[in-house]
C-alpha cells in the first residue's frame, strides 16, 4: 500500500526525527511504499496568501476561498501545492507526526493544510444545497483513505485526561481529527500519543518504537473512530444539528461519535 508521511519538526536529530525514520523504515519492511513531506526540510512556504492564486490582480479584493476555487479548478495552482494534492490522491494512508505546540499542530503543518486543501479539492466538493452540505464529514476527496496522528506533548498523560488540567486530548485534536481528517473523508484512526517527551531516553526510546510499530501495522486493520457521517440521517437538515434522539440532553464534541454509550467528559 501506499503510505504518506506529513512530518513537521524542525530538527532532524530530535525525537520526532527519529520517529520518521523509524516510522520510514518500519513501513517499508512491511512492503509499502512510504513517501515523506517532511515540511521544514522543503521550506514549506507555510501562508497562504496572494502569491498563491496566480492571475490574481490588486485591484479586486483578495477572497482566498475563491481564488483557491478558480486556480483549483484552472489547473493553475502553484506545483508545490499541485505536489501534494497528488501526494494525497496516491496514499493509501497518512500519518501526520508533529509535536504539540501550544495545543495544536506548528504553524507550519496548519499552513499546509490551509494551501494544500484547496476549494473543489477537500471543501466545496459535492452538491451544496439547502438539503445537502456538500461531500464531507465521511464523504469527499480523500474519502477510502486512512488517517492517523502521531502526536508527541511535553505533558504527562493525566494532564491530558478527560479531567485533565489541559483538557482531554480527545477533545484537544477535535479540529484536527473530525475538521481537518474526517471533513475531506480520511477514515481517522485512534491517534498515537507520546507524553512527557523531555523523559524519554533510549529504554523508552525503544517502547515507544515497539507500540508504534504495532500502531504502524493496523493502519489498514484498525477499527476507526466512529464519526458521525454527515450525510446518513443523524443530522437534521438543515441545520445540521445532531438528532435530538441521539445522545439525547448532551453537548460535549463526543457527540459526534455514534457510539451512544459514549459518557460525556
Ligand atoms: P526532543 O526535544 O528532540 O526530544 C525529547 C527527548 O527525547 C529528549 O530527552 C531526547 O534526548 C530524547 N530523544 C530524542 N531522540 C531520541 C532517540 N533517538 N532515542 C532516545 N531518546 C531520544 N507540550 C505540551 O504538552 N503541550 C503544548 O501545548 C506544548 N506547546 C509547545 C509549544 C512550543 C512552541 C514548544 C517548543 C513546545 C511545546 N510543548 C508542548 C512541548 C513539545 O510538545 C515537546 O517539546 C515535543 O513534543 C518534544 O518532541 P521533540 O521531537 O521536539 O523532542
Amino acid at each position: 500500500m501506499n503510505v504518506l508521511l506529513i512530518y513537521a519538526h524542525p530538527e532532524p536529530r530530535s525525537l520526532n526525527g527519529a520517529l520518521r525514520d523509524f516510522a520510514v523504515s518500519h513501513l517499508q519492511a512491511a512492503g509499502h511504499q512510504v513517501n515523506v513531506s517532511d515540511l521544514y526540510a522543503m521550506h514549506w512556504k507555510a501562508v497562504l496568501d496572494t502569491a498563491d492564486a496566480p492571475g490574481y490582480t490588486a485591484d479586486e479584493r483578495f477572497n482566498p476561498a475563491v481564488e483557491s476555487q478558480r486556480t483549483f479548478a484552472a489547473g493553475i495552482q502553484p506545483p508545490d501545492i499541485e505536489a501534494e494534492q497528488a501526494k494525497l490522491l496516491w496514499a493509501d494512508a497518512v500519518v501526520f507526526q508533529f509535536p504539540l505546540w501550544w495545543f495544536s499542530m506548528p504553524a507550519i503543518l496548519k499552513g499546509w493544510i490551509e494551501r494544500v486543501y484547496a476549494h473543489g479539492f477537500a471543501y466545496g466538493v459535492g452538491e451544496h444545497s439547502e438539503s445537502h452540505w456538500g461531500d464531507r464529514y465521511g464523504q469527499g476527496t480523500l474519502a477510502g483513505k486512512r488517517a492517523m496522528l502521531v502526536v508527541t506533548m511535553g505533558g504527562w498523560e493525566s494532564h491530558y485526561s478527560g479531567r485533565g488540567v489541559n483538557g482531554g486530548l480527545d477533545d484537544l485534536l477535535f479540529p484536527i481529527q473530525h475538521g481537518v481528517l474526517f471533513y475531506p473523508g480520511f477514515t481517522v484512526l485512534a491517534p498515537f500519543p507520546i507524553y512527557k517527551t523531555h523523559k524519554v531516553d533510549a529504554k523508552r526510546f525503544e517502547q515507544i518504537c515497539s507500540s508504534y510499530a504495532a500502531r504502524l501495522d493496523g493502519l489498514f486493520t484498525a477499527q476507526p473512530l466512529p464519526f458521525r457521517t454527515q450525510n446518513d440521517g443523524d443530522y437534521e437538515i438543515p441545520a445540521l444539528t445532531l438528532r435530538p434522539d441521539l445522545a439525547p440532553g448532551r453537548h460535549d464534541l463526543g457527540i459526534h461519535l455514534s457510539v451512544e454509550a459514549v459518557p460525556p467528559k
